[in-house]
């Protein structure tokens, strides 16, 4: 039984439906409770059904594969592990961030970064708060303002709305939005040619950070087209800034 953990997913960038399934599968609370349930038998003959002919005949080369996440067969009073693991030689783990292994020769230019998002989450109790940052920044800046998610979207896990906005805003709405961020995370993220990059690593958070979906996201390198996310002001300013 092969996991995607086995296969460093990134690196072979083998995507496909099954393995999204697969791993969501993997990942659900209730499935895992399930799979403890009724032992690793039951639980691996459901995931592997789940898995496409290629998947299942790929090998990960690891007899193993699997017991990281449901305990395998055992005799009762005995540990399912044996009693070598203490023996075991330290594993170095797939690289999550292929390419990214070198040193960088010198420091990116800061003129790379072409505009900024400001992401603000919010949930079913703070939403209140999400749109009266969302009014009271309309009514100020000249921004791109999306709409409404109230679901997870792309890289944002929670509901969310973002504004663009150009370069020459930024020394005026960072200190803006740590003032009136009401207690809201907020992602601050440039665009430049890295869209992954931008939200993984050269992010600026307001409050705390939370997790952000990069799954699938080509790296730099992998980037088929190398355009910049663009901003198309929407909003009409009318109240004078407070200060
Ligand atoms: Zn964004």
């Amino acid at each position: 039984m092969n996991t995607p953990t086995d296969k460093g997913l990134i690196d072979t960038g083998v995507m496909d439906e099954a393995l999204d399934r697969e791993w969501a599968d993997l990942l659900s609370p209730t499935r895992r409770q399930w799979i403890r349930y009724t032992g690793l038998a039951v639980g691996s003959v459901a995931l592997a059904s789940l898995a496409t002919p290629s998947l299942a005949t790929q090998s990960s080369g690891l007899a193993d594969a699997g017991k990281n996440y449901a305990e395998p067969p055992h005799k009762p009073g005995e540990s399912p592990w044996g009693y070598e693991t203490y023996k075991q030689p330290t594993p170095r783990p797939f690289s999550a961030r292929p390419g990214e292994k070198q040193l960088p020769a010198q420091p990116r230019a800061y003129t790379d970064i072409k505009s900024y998002h400001a992401h603000i989450y919010f949930d079913e109790d703070t939403y209140e708060k999400a749109a009266l940052i969302r009014h009271w920044s309309a009514e100020r800046f000249l921004v791109e303002l999306g709409d409404w998610n109230l679901e997870p979207r792309g890289p944002h896990t929670t509901p969310s709305f973002y504004f663009g906005f150009t370069n020459d805003l930024l020394p005026k709405i960072v200190p803006w939005l740590q003032l009136n961020s009401l207690g809201l995370t907020i992602l601050i993220h440039p665009n430049t040619v890295d869209p992954r990059a931008d939200h993984l690593y050269y992010a600026l958070w307001v409050n705390r950070t939370q997790p952000v979906n990069a799954f699938d996201w080509p790296t730099l390198e992998k980037r088929k087209d190398l355009s910049v996310e663009q901003i198309y002001p929407n909003t009409k300013p009318h109240v004078e800034l407070e200060a």
